[in-house]
């Protein structure tokens, strides 16, 4: 605290609007108008032994003056207790049209003599306008003796109020002074120990009660409190001691009674209030200030909205009814409340369902659909014919209930975009739900809402993404659906499926039934055996066995290579890929009955021409900075050898049409080499086969996967041991028992088949055979390998090897039968797309063989088995199918199936 010092008889005035400084206090304030900058910059900034300010309390000011703002305002730091901020005003002496504000506005006529602690100057930019900050502490009273407004701010002859060193020391010996004193100390300690258990920060303002005098206290404590202009004003007129005293005494015992009414206030609504209802009571509170904010714009109660939705969603009644009870009873609960969120969750999903808002269904063209569906898919004449009859079907009958179409077939032949061709023929959204690994009936129907984390099933959450309730709901993978203990989704399916039962279906965690009757279904499947039979029943199957190199050739030309090309950004003139460079990457790279690994190989030949052709874009933009562009025109010169030159770009070329004109210049050609340094050296070749049956011992077998069918090499070797047979490759119960029964045929057959030296004798004497089914990795069952496995067997007991050229299919018994197995045409498609050249298959397969495309039987020998011998040693047995077709070689070919193993096994 400042001493005391002399006061000057003139003192520059800074009048505070409704505001005092009493002496002791702090206030911090920016002077912002021209009159009080202009004070400040003479009386402190420039001066050098920064004097004194007289600080004048004005009543009624922030009416008729412009302000300052004030920044805060304070007690003493020594006291340390700042409780609030006070937004008051200083005011400039002048106003616009030449009035003194004595004129408009009550001055108080005492003040308080300040000085500056800390005062800091800001020059705004570009303006240049000049404020300053400025922390003043109040000194000593003083009064007014007469004005003077002749310069550029007011100052006052002014004379000091307070008491000489002696008066004080009289007045200290007056016992009413010792007494009002000591009630004043009595107080004030009780008001520093409340705020110190309060704040913990009493420390500080104990030690002033003992060192500052009690009427300089008074002034110091009645600062740090709120009060009224009029008791500020009240406390700076009292001068004499004694009335200070007892005033500040009254102040202080008034602030500490109504601190102490407000504890025992907070002490009885804590008592009161549960934990919920503060967080209700602080949310409120919350919503409160957001509203005086205007912050809650978008914070619109949420409960209104849910219900506004809920009304926009159309429910069937007594969905309605259903919904209103929920929402009547989630309106009763607070947030925090366990339940909430999923009750409300519940809601959001029935207000989001599409309860009757359906696509806008066109007026059906068959014209167009079909066109549609060309334009989309090459070939596919049967099935396409299929969906036109569906969709004729709808067409006279909108409300038929046709069956459901199920493609099945190998991964990407068209299944999943053939659905989507359905969708954008009728005009329908399009949705799929992949099923692949489901074995929750829960997966389909949802969970009851009783379980944590409940949700609804796959169908209503594919209805709410799409948001229409008549969509073509693609059923992805309906093969690959399994049932456990959780369940058999098949049969939630199966009331999905069925137009009967779909009007409402129920779902576990919706619990009201939902109409599935509009919702167009198509389902896929790689394989039909894995489909339950109920399921199969209520789905007509439409089969799509997988693409000859024809074929793909085709559609990579007509389809993909365009789409790809379109979706790099791309276009013929960037990129080529000729005919010849197609079918290598199929044969060579993509040995597949679908395409889609063709697109991604195509795909990846358009993303390394879309990076040279972004690099040549760079080079356009970086040369045209420069003025250094090339154009078809100075290409030739330059080919014709002509010596680099400048050309400068007229103003009327834009750089597109540069960079066009650039790109023309040279297009992208996919060559051999090119191939192989972006896909890589080939994954297959032709002479595979041939290598690996070139040993005894290896046939070939055709197989039928979840990827269409495939060439299976099976490979029998023999070592010294007790006569047992292992067997390798992942094999299932199933094929193992194949493998025991083929090598029970050949034991009974060694003298039929001349085995070598093996007439009369065990065939297992002293030694094991082994059996491996190579890609060792994948699994295998199922019977059909029979026939192949004998004739492993029998080539590596005569030690022969067999034709690389030829593959077999078929189960057989252990009397040596050959029985007839499934996935023929996937087989035989196989087969053609190994380059093989001979197929053997049970004679009673031969009906299925009408499935296949004749382009690709006219390139095939096909050989049927009754019997295993017909297979091995009967040979002129084999014969060939349909030799009435004109397109297959005539001749029947009567050599041995078997040769010797060198020179002409390959
Ligand atoms: P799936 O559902 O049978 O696995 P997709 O329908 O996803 O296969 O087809 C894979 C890709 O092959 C898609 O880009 C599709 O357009 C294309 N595709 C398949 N068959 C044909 C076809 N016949 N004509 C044109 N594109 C085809």
């Amino acid at each position: 605290m400042a001493e005391s010092r002399e006061l000057p008889g003139r003192l520059a005035i800074l009048p505070f609007s409704n505001k005092v400084l009493l002496p002791g206090a702090f206030i911090r304030i920016r002077c912002t108008s021209l009159i009080s900058v202009k004070l400040m910059e003479q009386e402190l900034w420039q001066r050098e032994d920064k004097g004194l300010i007289g600080i004048l309390p004005v009543r009624g000011a922030a009416e008729t003056t412009s302000m300052d703002s004030m920044l805060s305002q304070g007690a003493g730091s020594e006291s340390g207790e700042r409780s609030s901020k006070v937004q008051v005003s200083t005011f400039d002496t002048r106003k616009a049209d030449g009035k003194t504000p004595q004129e408009l506005i009550h001055w108080h006529n005492r003040g308080v003599a300040a000085r500056a602690l800390h005062l800091s100057r800001e020059v705004e930019k570009p303006s240049g306008r000049v404020t300053y900050i400025v922390i003043l502490e109040g000194l000593c009273r003083f009064n007014i003796e007469e004005f003077s407004t002749g310069g550029p701010y007011c100052t006052a002859k002014i004379s000091p109020l307070e008491m000489t060193k002696a008066e004080m020391e009289q007045v200290e010996q007056d016992p009413e002074f010792v007494a009002l004193s000591r009630q004043f100390k009595a107080t004030a300690m009780e008001l520093i120990s409340i705020l110190e258990r309060k704040q913990k920060a009493g420390g500080r303002i104990k030690g002033l009660l003992e060192t500052l005098p009690f009427h300089k206290l008074a002034d110091i404590f009645v600062a740090s409190f709120e009060m009224s202009f009029e008791e500020q004003l009240s406390m700076l007129d009292s001068v004499d001691p004694k009335v200070r005293l007892s005033k500040a005494t009254e102040l202080v015992d008034r602030h500490l009674q109504s601190i102490r009414v407000a504890e025992k206030i907070t002490k009885k609504v804590e008592g009161q209030l549960s934990k919920s209802q503060k967080e209700y009571l602080l949310r409120q509170q919350m919503r409160a200030i957001k509203e005086e904010l205007g912050d809650n714009d978008e914070d619109e109660d949420d409960l209104a909205s849910l219900e506004r939705k809920m009304q926009k969603a159309r429910m069937p009644s007594n969905v309605w009814k259903h919904a209103q009870r929920e929402l009547r009873r989630l309106k009763k609960m607070q947030p925090q409340q366990p339940g909430y969120n999923s009750s409300r969750v519940y809601l959001e999903l029935l207000a989001g369902l599409p309860w009757q808002k359906a696509s806008e269904e066109q007026e059906l063209d068959l014209k167009a659909a079909k066109d549609q569906l060309d334009c989309d898919h090459y070939g596919l004449m049967k099935v396409k014919q299929r969906i036109i009859e569906y969709l004729a079907v709808r067409k006279l009958k909108p409300d038929a209930r046709g069956p459901v179409l199920c493609f099945v077939g190998p991964p990407g032949v068209g299944k999943t975009s053939l659905a989507s061709s359905i969708a954008s023929a009728l005009g329908r959204k399009f949705i799929r739900i992949s099923l692949g690994g489901v074995k929750d009936e829960a997966d389909i129907r949802g969970h009851r809402r009783t379980y944590i984390g409940s949700m609804p099933g796959r169908l209503i959450d594919g209805l709410k993404r799409v948001g229409v309730c008549n969509p073509v709901m693609l059923l992805d993978e309906i093969d690959k659906t399994g049932s456990d203990v959780r369940g058999d989704p098949a049969s939630a399916l199966l009331e999905v499926l069925d137009p009967e039962q779909n009007k409402s279906f129920n779902d576990h965690y919706l619990n009201v039934p939902f109409d599935l009757s509009e919702v167009i279904f198509v389902a896929t499947a790689n394989r039909m055996q894995p489909i339950p039979p109920p399921l199969l029943d209520r789905m007509e199957v439409i089969e799509l066995p997988g693409y000859t190199d024809e074929e793909k050739l085709r559609i990579a030309m007509q389809y993909l290579i365009p789409r790809v090309l379109n979706q790099h950004g791309l276009s013929s003139v960037f990129l080529q890929i000729p005919e010849d460079m197609v079918k290598l990457v199929i044969q060579r790279y993509t040995r597949e009955a679908g395409v889609r690994n063709l697109e991604r190989k195509l795909a990846a030949l358009a993303r390394a021409a879309a990076v040279r052709v972004a690099e040549q874009e760079e080079a356009v933009s970086v040369c045209k900075d420069v003025h250094k562009l090339t154009s078809p025109l100075m290409e030739n010169r330059l080919a014709g050898g002509a010596a680099m030159e400048m050309e400068v770009i007229p103003m009327g070329v834009s750089n597109h049409e540069i960079s066009n004109a650039f790109r023309i210049a040279s297009p992208l050609v996919v060559d051999e080499v090119m191939l192989e340094k972006i896909l890589g050296p080939p994954r297959f070749d032709d002479r595979e086969a041939a290598d690996r049956v070139a040993t005894p011992g290896v046939s070939v077998g055709l197989v039928w996967t979840n990827f269409g069918g495939k060439v299976q090499f099976v490979e029998a070797t023999s070592v010294v041991g007790n006569g047992e047979l292992h067997l390798t490759g992942q094999l299932g119960d199933v094929i193992k028992e194949s493998a025991q029964i083929a090598l029970t045929w050949v034991r009974t057959r060694v003298a039929d088949l001349k085995l070598a030296a093996a007439v009369e004798t065990n065939l297992l004497q002293g030694r094991d055979i082994h059996i491996h089914f190579p890609a060792g990795a994948v699994p295998k069952d199922g019977p059909s390998a029979g026939v192949t496995l004998v004739t492993a067997l029998v080539s590596l007991f005569s030690e022969r090897s067999v034709r690389s050229d030829t593959a077999m299919t078929g189960e057989m018994t252990l009397r040596g039968l050959v029985l007839p197995v499934g996935g023929i045409k996937d087989k035989v498609l196989a087969a053609h797309r190994y380059g093989i050249k001979r197929v053997i298959l049970p004679e009673r397969n031969l009906k299925d063989l009408v499935e296949v495309p004749a382009a690709v039987l006219s390139t095939l020998e096909i050989l049927v088995a009754k019997r295993m011998e017909d297979v091995c040693i009967q040979v002129p047995w084999l014969r060939k199918i349909a030799d009435s077709r004109s397109d297959y070689p005539s001749a029947l070919d009567n050599r041995l199936y078997f040769r010797r193993k060198v020179p002409d096994s390959i």
